[in-house]
């Protein structure tokens, strides 16, 4: 008799944006005149730039010949992709990275989810609260989570950022083995100075915790003083594991590419205390044995970013959204709503007025002027009392919104 992998019965039935989505069909059917405008999932609007879409049709005509067809991939990928993301992402920020310590992948979705089946399932676990959901859901897939009590997974380590901590998670006073960090943070769109990055690598080494720290929002970093990568702190390669998406760089929802850099230096040891073992060696034996690749027009649309043209026209199109980050920002402050995030991000963090719940207030917006954001206690229980926007939308949707937010602020 085959078993069910009881861990997954504790999850909840569905994944937020899910649940979100069966919200505003339901609104939308008993209130089929409003056209709704979306700044609730974090999907891009602006099309593929042009240096992509050209090289993917080269790939494409390669596929049509005998001569240039490409099949099977390198499971790690294509020498020309990991040699092109050391030269641009890390070189530039004087950090050394060996091209067999990247990872290519069909997103970082993937590889954040399945990064913990390298470690023992009962290390302890941490993350910033709020946080991607990923994070915690693939480590109750596993029962690392252990189990929910009173909206809390009893394994975890909950580290609230807040409008209190000014959103910096204060480091723990005991051992965690796996630590998630995401910067700039999906949801709460707020960035960690160097120096407070530096104390969690200090942590790391002083504890033999891994960080796995997710990059997927680097490129809308503007501040010069904010780290793009973990790897710019000292150390970091003893014990940082890091993921980038090309989705939101280069609108890569879906074409699906990114990566991940396991550092060779990077070690985990047996129960028994006796070997060290370098994880880049087990996630390439667990790729190659679970994965085929990403396909190669995706690998070399994502090479087209790295050309100049290509770095110019992605550049263009994260300006435009943090334009739309800017104009709402501005907006909502406008307003009399305290807002977090935005600068160094592609997310606004919101403050719901008067205390109220986030699902409360994603109701009341939804149904009093037709937009859609996504309740912050959806990403944890720190998030309880916010909201998200995400400044992917068209330049006229934001516009708009905040028009329609600001008649139903006046009228209140
Ligand atoms: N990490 C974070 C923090 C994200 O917000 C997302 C997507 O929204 C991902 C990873 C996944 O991105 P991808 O599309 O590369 O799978």
């Amino acid at each position: 008799m085959a078993l069910v992998n009881e861990h997954f019965l504790k999850l909840s039935d569905n994944y937020l944006f899910a649940d979100i989505a069966k919200k505003v069909n339901a609104f939308k059917v008993s209130h089929p005149q409003v056209r709704v405008i979306s700044l609730g999932i974090g999907d891009v609007t602006q099309p593929l730039c042009p240096a992509v879409i050209e090289a993917m049709h080269k790939a494409v005509d390669e596929m049509a010949t005998k001569a240039s067809f490409h099949g099977y991939g390198p499971e790690c990928g294509y020498d020309f992709l990991r040699e092109a993301i050391v030269k641009n992402d890390f070189a530039p920020r004087g950090v050394k990275i060996d091209p067999t310590e990247v990872f290519v992948n069909d997103g970082a979705k993937s590889d954040t989810g399945n990064i913990g089946e390298i470690v023992r399932w009962d290390n302890s676990i941490g993350v910033t609260d709020p946080i991607y959901p990923v994070y915690i859901d693939s480590n109750v897939m596993c029962g690392r989570a252990g189990v929910l009590e009173n909206g809390r997974w009893s394994n975890v380590n909950y580290l609230p950022c807040t409008a209190e901590n000014n959103f910096v998670p204060q480091i723990p006073d005991h051992r965690v083995d796996m630590i998630y960090l995401c910067y700039p943070n999906n949801p709460t769109g707020t960035v960690l100075p160097k120096e407070e990055l530096k104390k969690w690598v200090r942590y790391a080494l002083d504890n033999d915790t891994i960080i796995f720290y997710d990059a997927a929002y680097e490129a809308y970093i503007r501040d010069a003083d904010i780290p793009h990568s973990i790897y710019e702190i000292k150390g970091a390669r003893k014990c940082a594991i890091e993921f980038h998406s090309y989705s939101k760089t280069a609108g890569f929802t879906g074409v699906r590419c990114g990566y991940t850099v396991i550092p060779k230096e990077l070690t985990a040891v047996t129960l028994d205390g006796t070997r060290r073992v370098e994880l880049n060696h087990l996630w390439d034996r667990r790729q190659s044995t679970k994965f085929n690749g990403t396909s190669y027009i995706s690998q070399r649309a994502a090479a087209a970013i790295y050309t100049p043209e290509g770095k110019r026209q992605i550049r263009a199109t994260i300006d435009y959204y943090m334009d739309n980050a800017l104009l709402m920002h501005k907006a909502l402050t406008d307003m009399g709503f305290e807002v977090f995030g935005g600068r160094n991000a592609p997310y606004l963090w919101v403050k719901t007025p008067d205390g109220i719940g986030s699902w409360k207030f994603f109701e009341q917006m939804l149904y009093a002027v037709g937009v859609v954001c996504t309740p912050g206690v959806g990403f944890g229980p720190s998030g309880e009392g916010y909201i998200r926007l995400t400044a992917f939308g068209n330049r006229e949707d934001c516009e708009e919104a905040m028009s329609r937010i600001r008649e139903w602020m006046a009228k209140k």
